[in-house]
C-alpha cells in the first residue's frame, strides 16, 4: 500500500458561518434554518445523524438531541465554529429552542430542497408570527468553492480509491464475480484509511456495462469483455469518484474502437474545464466527440457533477446547465457509452478546476487492456 498518511492541511471552517451571513442580507432574510445535515457539517463540523442549525446576523444556534451532547461540543470545538450547543430531548424542545431564537416579524429561510413537507408542516406552526420563506442553496453556492484544506481530503481519497484499484487489477483475471470485485474493492479502500465508500461501488462486466448504475451481482467477470468499474470512497467526509473500464485481455476491435472513443470524448472533456468555462461547454466537447461517431444517444447522462461532502453536488457539468465553473470547484468529467446487449464504457476522473485547466485528483492510468 502506498497512500500517503502526512497529516492533511488544516479546513478553515471557523470562517464559513461569518460568509454565510454576508449572503443573508442579499437573500433577502433575517435567518436561516440549515436542515440538510451536509450543511450543518459543513458550517460547524457537527457529524451527528440529527441536528438543525439556526443562523441569524449575530450569532448561530445548534438543536441536536441528547445522543450528541458530547460529539457536539468537541466537534464544534475542534472546527473553531462560533456556534451556540443546545440539547432537546424532544422534537417540540428542539423547535422551541429554535422559535425562542428567531424574533416575530423576522424572514426565517428555510433550505426548499431538504425541507420535507412534515418538516414545514412543524416549522410554519412552529414560527407563529415569522414569515418562512424559500431560501434556495446558500450553503451550497459556498460549497462549491473548496479551500485547501477540503481539496487534499479528496486527494487523499482520490489516492486511495487508486491504490485499492491498481492492487486489485490481477483479481479480474481469477473470474471473480462482479460482486466479489466490488466488495473486495470496498474492503481495500477501508485498509487504506477511508472511513466508507462514496457510493456503492458500480462493477458492470460484459453486457451488463450497458447499464449505467448496474448493481454488481452473480455474474463472472471473464476474459476479452469489457468491465465498467465506477467507485469512490470517503476521507473525513469528502468523497472521491473515478470509472475505468478495463478488459483481461483482448476484448476485440468493435470493444477497442467504443473504448477509444470514450477515451477521447473525456480527453477532450478535461481538457475544456478550467475556471470561467461554461458547464454546458465542458459538456458539449465531450458529447461532441460521441455524437461523430454515431452514438449520441447513447450518452444517456450528463458530463459529469461536483464532489465534496456529497457525491453529488454543484456545479453540474450538463448542456442544460446555465453557470460556469469557479476556480477550485472540485468536478468531475465521465463521459460513457452504454448499448443495450453489447456492454459499455465509462471513463471518469475528479478534477480541480485551476485558472487555466484542471487538475486531476484520479490518477489510475486508462489502459483497456490488462
Ligand atoms: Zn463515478
Ligand atoms: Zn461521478
Amino acid at each position: 500500500m502506498s497512500v500517503s498518511t502526512a497529516p492533511l492541511a488544516a479546513l478553515d471552517v471557523g470562517s464559513r458561518l461569518g460568509r454565510l451571513r454576508e449572503r443573508l442580507a442579499d437573500a433577502p432574510i433575517d435567518a436561516l434554518l440549515v436542515s440538510k445535515l451536509a450543511n450543518v457539517r459543513y458550517l460547524t463540523g457537527f457529524t451527528g445523524s440529527a441536528g438543525v442549525l439556526l443562523v441569524t446576523s449575530d450569532g448561530a444556534r445548534l438543536v441536536t438531541d441528547g445522543r450528541y451532547t458530547q460529539r457536539a461540543h468537541e466537534e464544534l470545538a475542534a472546527a473553531g465554529a462560533q456556534a451556540q450547543i443546545e440539547i432537546g430531548l424532544t422534537g417540540a424542545t428542539q423547535r422551541e429552542l429554535l422559535v425562542n431564537a428567531v424574533p416575530p416579524g423576522s424572514r426565517l429561510g428555510l433550505e426548499q430542497h431538504s425541507v420535507t413537507w412534515a418538516q414545514l408542516i412543524e416549522y410554519t406552526t412552529a414560527f407563529s408570527g415569522v414569515e418562512i420563506v424559500p431560501a434556495g442553496e446558500l450553503v451550497e453556492m459556498l460549497r462549491r468553492v473548496k479551500d485547501a484544506g477540503e481539496i487534499d481530503r479528496i486527494r487523499r481519497a482520490c489516492a486511495i480509491a487508486d491504490d485499492a484499484f491498481q492492487a486489485l487489477l490481477p483479481m479480474l483475471a481469477e473470474r471473480p464475480t462482479e460482486r466479489e470485485f466490488a466488495i473486495a474493492l470496498e474492503f481495500a479502500m477501508r485498509e487504506r484509511g477511508a472511513s466508507g465508500n462514496s457510493f456503492n461501488p458500480i462493477v458492470a462486466s460484459g453486457p451488463n456495462g450497458s447499464k449505467p448504475h448496474h448493481v454488481p451481482g452473480d455474474r463472472v467477470i471473464e476474459r476479452n469483455e469489457l468491465i465498467v468499474c465506477d467507485f469512490g470512497c470517503i476521507v473525513e467526509g469528502y468523497c472521491s469518484d473515478m470509472t475505468r473500464t478495463v478488459s483481461v485481455g483482448d476484448p476485440g476491435p468493435d470493444a477497442r474502437h467504443l473504448y477509444d472513443v470514450v477515451l477521447q470524448s473525456q480527453q477532450l472533456g478535461r481538457a475544456a474545464v478550467a475556471a470561467e468555462v461554461a458547464c454546458a461547454a465542458v459538456d458539449r466537447a465531450a458529447r461532441d466527440v460521441i455524437a461523430d461517431a454515431g452514438w449520441a444517444d447513447a450518452f444517456s447522462h450528463s458530463t459529469g457533477h461536483g464532489v465534496g461532502l456529497e457525491i453529488h453536488e454543484a456545479p453540474r457539468v450538463a448542456s442544460s446547465a446555465g453557470d460556469t465553473l469557479l476556480l477550485n470547484d472540485v468536478v468531475t468529467v465521465e463521459p460513457g457509452v452504454y448499448l443495450p446487449g453489447i456492454g459499455g464504457v465509462r471513463i471518469e476522473d475528479t478534477l480541480v478546476v485551476g485558472a487555466t485547466g484542471a487538475e486531476p485528483l484520479t490518477l489510475t492510468p486508462k489502459d483497456l487492456v490488462l
